[in-house]
């Protein structure tokens, strides 16, 4: 089958591979139909992280069941289905406790598509067939009339953002709440939608890039332009979403006392300064940590099944299947490969 490869940085081929086949009987195989592009892969197919050779790509999609193993229940071969990102079982301590995203049957960073992150190949969602060892942990059905392509990111960025803002609101319901965006591509969008579909007071969106800010205004959030130097005011609940020791520091300082930090930025390689005294005398509680696809799944998928978060509204470019290669490595806030 023909699989989306990145060969060497910012070197993306098709190749063929092998078909994945069922290894047992909890298992699924799916064809992936919407794959979109997360905020990370740019990173990955550049060569931030080292390269261990080639590896598959994509890692959020909405497919079609094409297999399914004998003891897999409530399931049906031709259902349309998320894929969650990380692999993860169901039945370990880690996964009742609803932290997927370290399943304690899998080495830390098992997910699609990221094989420089883990080390192990578990193949791409843009390829012909995927393999999915856990298909009840791991498949979150699409209900009926939805539009795959609208949903290519509900495996991992829409979770990312959902859960940025949502357990932050339920603790402190109508708080307004601040984004900031110094890096991250679609992932505080998502957060800014959450947040207006949660009856957040006031959703500001401070950026310095103007493509998101006038997305960002599209989906009802208010624009900040800034250049991370001094926030305007404070805020109860703040979302840290990018690279740079500036929008850090410009986040920390844009929280209230008492108030919630939360970031979603992946810090990889060197130290990220962090005013932990400030922290501690102002008594900002600060959250960081991965998303926890699987276990988030079933909270979300109602959402966007009643239209109260529509992720369509943050896709910024679509394209067929062929033009995977090309468009791959393209700039776009979003993008997503439809079949
Ligand atoms: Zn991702
Ligand atoms: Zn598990």
């Amino acid at each position: 089958m023909r699989q989306l490869t990145c060969a060497a940085p910012n070197r993306i081929t098709w190749q063929d591979v092998p078909e994945p086949r069922l290894d047992g009987d909890g298992e699924a195989l799916v064809r992936p139909l919407a794959v979109a592009r997360c905020d990370i892969d740019l990173f990955l197919t550049s060569g931030l992280f080292p390269m261990r050779g080639p590896f598959a790509l994509g890692h959020e999609c909405v497919a079609e069941i094409v297999e399914l193993g004998d003891a897999v229940t409530g399931l049906e071969i031709g259902q349309r289905v998320v894929v969650s990102f990380q692999l993860s079982c169901g039945g370990c301590g880690s996964c009742a406790a609803g932290h997927t995203g370290n399943c304690d049957q899998y080495p830390v960073l098992s997910d699609y598509g990221m094989q420089p992150l883990s080390g192990t190949e578990y193949g791409g969602m843009l390829a012909d067939v995927a393999r999915v060892p856990h298909a009840q942990a791991m498949l979150a059905p699409v209900a009926p009339g939805l539009d795959p392509v609208a949903l290519g990111s509900v495996s991992d960025n829409v979770l990312d953002g959902y859960r940025a803002v949502a357990p932050h609101l339920a603790a402190q319901p109508g708080a307004d709440v601040l984004i900031v965006c110094h890096g991250l591509k679609s992932v505080p969008l998502y957060a800014a939608q959450t947040a207006l579909a949660l009856g957040a007071g006031r959703v500001d969106y401070a950026s310095d890039d103007a493509e998101a800010l006038a997305l960002a205004e599209r989906l009802g959030a208010r624009a900040l332009r800034t250049d991370f130097e001094k926030p305007e005011r404070r805020y109860p609940i703040v979302v840290d979403a990018g690279l740079t020791p500036n929008g850090l520091r410009y986040a920390v300082r844009a929280t209230e006392p008492e108030g919630t930090l939360q970031s979603v930025s992946f810090y990889a390689g060197g130290d990220m300064p962090m005013p932990l005294g400030r922290l501690y005398t102002l008594g900002i509680r600060f959250f960081v940590g991965r998303a926890h696809a699987a276990a988030l799944l079933p909270e979300v998928m109602p959402l966007i099944a009643a239209g109260k978060l529509r992720p369509g509204e943050v896709t910024t470019r679509v394209v067929e299947w062929e033009d995977a290669a090309t468009a791959w490595g393209e700039p776009a806030i979003k993008l997503v490969v439809r079949r």
